[in-house]
């Protein structure tokens, strides 16, 4: 019986590791991919307090490190079910169907990226369609690209891209960005970026890789093709909370339902960081939760 089991080894599992060792807990965390969560494929951050620059792997990394160094134990393996048995927690793992139990569970399994759901995406997701222009834009120098999306990660994306790759075209269904100004005012002065507004991607071609995007204008109507050979999709994310759906309330968006003290409506499961309910989505603040996360499930066993 762990004291604590952790959901996700993002900036929030991490950190929720960290505060539960020291405070002398037994902490397992379950991670279903690799370690750092989205963060882990980033060039550059720059926003973290006290670390001025540094790669999304390093930072991952040295939270791994720092984690694991204090005594957390790594499990790679999927969460797929959370039971509440007799006072305490069964997580079902996906791999092998362990039974693990827990005094408290720390959910901090993120979010994913959005889809378009338009023909084509699918069958090219990998072959010039992404969903991390800082994981797979390397591949696209001196390619014709097109970001998809309004916020601040579609227009940092095509920043970024437009630093090598040939043209990039900027599609958005709007007349106006969601993200911020002094990116918009930046691209607007990029010569090989071009905005295409009040637009929308309803297919993607290619036979064995991306070879054109349709783009209907919703506004004024009537279609065309761009010749891409990368589409970077930034429209947003999901969060995938199904492991706890049947224990803990859930938003319509799929978000846990969870206030700053981490607590969700079933008192010994705690949300940290992209996961639950909130307004702002960051390293820091998913940091910041999973340090509130642990300290509450410390509270709990007591
Ligand atoms: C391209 C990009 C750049 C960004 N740049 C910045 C930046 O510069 N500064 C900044 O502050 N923020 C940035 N962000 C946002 C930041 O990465 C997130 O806010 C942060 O990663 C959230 O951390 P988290 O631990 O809550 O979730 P995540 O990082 O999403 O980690 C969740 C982890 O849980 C795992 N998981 C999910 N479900 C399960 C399951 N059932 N079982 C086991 N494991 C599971 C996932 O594999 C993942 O590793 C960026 C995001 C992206 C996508």
């Amino acid at each position: 019986m762990y004291d604590i089991v952790i959901i996700g080894a993002g900036t929030a599992g991490l950190s929720a590791a960290i505060y539960g060792v020291r405070a002398g807990k037994t902490v397992l965390i379950l991670e279903s991919g690799m370690f750092g969560g989205q963060i882990v494929n980033s060039r550059c951050i720059e926003n973290y307090p006290g670390i001025p620059k540094i790669s999304g792997y390093e930072f991952s990394k040295q939270l791994y490190d720092q984690a694991v160094s204090l005594g957390a134990e790594y499990r790679s393996t999927r969460a797929a079910n959370l039971l509440k048995k007799d006072g305490s927690f069964t997580v079902l793992t996906e791999e092998g169907k362990e039974e693990l139990s827990a005094k408290t569970v720390i959910v901090a399994a993120g979010a994913k990226h959005r889809t378009l759901g338009v023909p084509g995406e699918e069958k090219l997701k990998g072959q010039g369609v992404s969903y991390c222009a800082a994981c797979d834009g390397a591949f696209f120098r001196n390619q014709e690209v097109a970001v998809v999306g309004g916020g601040s990660t579609a227009l940092s994306d095509a920043a970024v891209l437009s630093d090598y790759c040939k043209k990039v075209y900027l599609i958005h269904r709007r007349d106006t960005f969601r993200g911020e100004a002094k990116l918009v005012d930046t691209l607007k002065e990029k010569e090989n970026v071009e905005f295409v507004l009040n637009s929308r991607i309803t297919a993607i071609h290619g036979e064995e890789a991306v070879e054109s995007v349709t783009v209907e204008n919703v506004s004024i109507g009537g279609t065309k093709e761009l010749p891409v050979q990368g589409v970077f999709v930034a429209v947003g994310q999901v969060p995938d909370n199904q492991m706890a759906a049947g224990l803990v309330e859930l938003d319509d968006m799929g978000y846990i339902i969870s206030g700053e003290d981490c607590k969700t409506s079933c008192p010994g499961i705690f949300a940290a960081g992209d996961c639950r309910t909130k307004e702002v989505r960051q390293l820091v603040t998913a940091a910041s939760d999973g340090a509130v996360a642990a300290l509450a499930a410390c509270e709990f066993m007591i």
